[in-house]
């Protein structure tokens, strides 16, 4: 069974060093997290996994690392400016102050039903660029990654080459200044995206978004989720966005309810025909804010070699709220019998923060350790990941460690590994507990087979 509760990760995340809270010493920082020893390990294999299957194993996408500093025009245009915003309501009994759509007309703090009338709050962070501060040199901390994409579109295609149906991906930060963050990393006011553009012929918008919706659920699953924990709720026409004609969300079943995960919009021309100069000769379908300030026609030559705007099809999921879902997923408390039980994280050995641990039988012991770190160097040259090298001198606190961090295997060196030809270890399945000898000369094949 998964976890049931926030706590039980919280809980876990902060033992063994996955997730603190920020500014911890100083009493945190609301809504900004930083990520541990393991987090960061978690993380960046969760991103390698999506980047692998977005940008390698395809043949029709290419990345990009853009800047979090952003141009105003750009958030401007895009319509972030006017519209990116949330219903705030101020309690004025304890002066609280909430979301709307997430309170139900009564105060969560003393349960009064005297708030304010719900008004737009802007969630993008304005900040000061150059050394003069006198609030008319200003930019913004992105709110989604997406923008650079559509402002790059023309120089990736004319350094690539491309031709549609193809598209765009990147991984990085953005910011939002939510007016309650809570439940842990799931909404934050500073996390990491992964989105994909995917550019289209305007007509080919309808299959290409049933294709994305399908990827991305095989996805979710090749990650560990279980598909009984997913649910694809399709938003009602009349609560899209303006620009999107049609919107899908992957949820998942997290601690605290089934709730988003990834969204998965149909942004027709939207985008590109608000960045684009020379709107009038473009035949967008969208209307787009009249933008004189553009340098660029973005629009690209189709097969019969018209200029369209494509339509695009944006993936985009939370890299954080990805993180709380396989960690969700991944959770189990097992009972061993005879009042014996575990904490097992049960990640895909891909995701897992240590592949492999190496474990001296006994600590200090030279003829050991030295065994330990020659097979720890051996091992790294497989480019599996991390391999960490223990000395605890404590095989079972060991085993129990790794088991809540989800290290898949583990590699005990003891007397019979240095006293006996030939050479073996015994190595430790996680999930099933089981051990079994194998000879050193043998670990690479072994572990090749196992994790590659
Ligand atoms: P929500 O409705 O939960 O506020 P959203 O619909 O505004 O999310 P999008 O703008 O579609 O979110 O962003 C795409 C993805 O980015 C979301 O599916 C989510 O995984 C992630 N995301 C958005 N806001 C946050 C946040 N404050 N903290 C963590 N992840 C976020």
């Amino acid at each position: 069974m998964p976890a049931t509760t926030m706590d039980q990760l919280v809980s876990l995340c902060k033992r063994r060093g996955f997730i603190f809270q920020n500014a911890d010493i100083y009493g945190g920082l609301q809504g900004v997290y930083d990520y541990g020893p393991l987090g960061v390990e978690l993380k960046n294999n969760l991103k390698a996994a999506w980047w692998r299957s977005m940008v390698y194993e395809r043949d029709d996408v290419e990345g990009l690392d853009s800047a979090i500093l952003t141009n105003q025009k750009v958030l401007h245009y895009s319509g972030h400016e006017d519209t990116f915003s949330d219903p705030m309501v101020d309690c004025k009994k304890c002066k609280g102050r909430f979301r709307a759509d997430h309170i139900n007309g009564k105060c969560p703090n003393c349960g009064s039903t005297d708030l304010t009338e719900p008004r737009p709050f802007n969630l993008m962070f304005k900040t000061a660029i150059g050394p003069v501060d006198d609030g008319s040199s200003f930019g913004y901390l992105r709110p989604e990654t997406a923008q650079a994409i559509f402002t790059q579109f023309k120089n990736v295609i004319d350094s690539t080459s491309r031709k549609l149906p193809f598209g765009i991906a990147q991984i990085g930060k953005s910011f939002r200044n939510e007016i309650t963050p809570r439940n842990f990393i799931f909404r934050v006011r500073e996390f990491e995206q992964a989105e994909l553009e995917f550019f289209i012929e305007p007509g080919e918008d309808e299959k290409w978004h049933e294709i994305w919706k399908e990827n991305r659920i095989q996805w979710w699953i090749d990650q560990g989720l279980k598909k009984e924990h997913m649910n694809i709720y399709t938003t009602p026409k009349e609560d899209l966005a303006h620009y999107a004609k049609a919107c899908y969300d992957i949820e998942y079943q997290f601690p605290h309810g089934m709730e988003e995960l990834e969204g998965i919009a149909n942004r027709t021309d939207y985008d590109l025909g608000n960045h684009t100069k020379a709107q009038e000769e473009m035949n967008l379908t969208s209307h787009c804010h009249k933008n004189p300030d553009s340098t660029q026609k973005l629009c690209i030559m189709d097969d019969n070699n018209k200029w369209v705007v494509p339509f695009v099809i944006e993936p985009s999921m939370g890299i954080d709220r990805g993180v709380l879902a396989v960690m969700t997923e991944a959770y189990t408390e097992e009972d061993l019998g005879e009042g014996n039980s575990r904490i097992v994280l049960k990640l895909k050995k891909h995701l897992a923060p240590i592949k492999v641990a190496v474990i001296p039988l006994k600590k200090n012991n030279e003829q050991i350790m030295s065994k330990c770190h020659e097979i720890k160097k051996n091992l790294l040259k497989l480019g599996i990941g991390r391999v960490a090298l223990e000395n605890t001198g404590n095989i079972g606190k060991a085993y129990r460690r790794h088991d809540e961090i989800g290290t898949p295997l583990c590699i005990t060196v003891d007397f019979e590994t240095i006293e006996q030809q030939p050479e073996s270890v015994t190595i430790r399945d996680r999930d099933t507990m089981e051990q079994h000898r194998v000879n050193i000369a043998d670990l690479p094949n072994y572990l090749r087979e196992y994790f590659l």
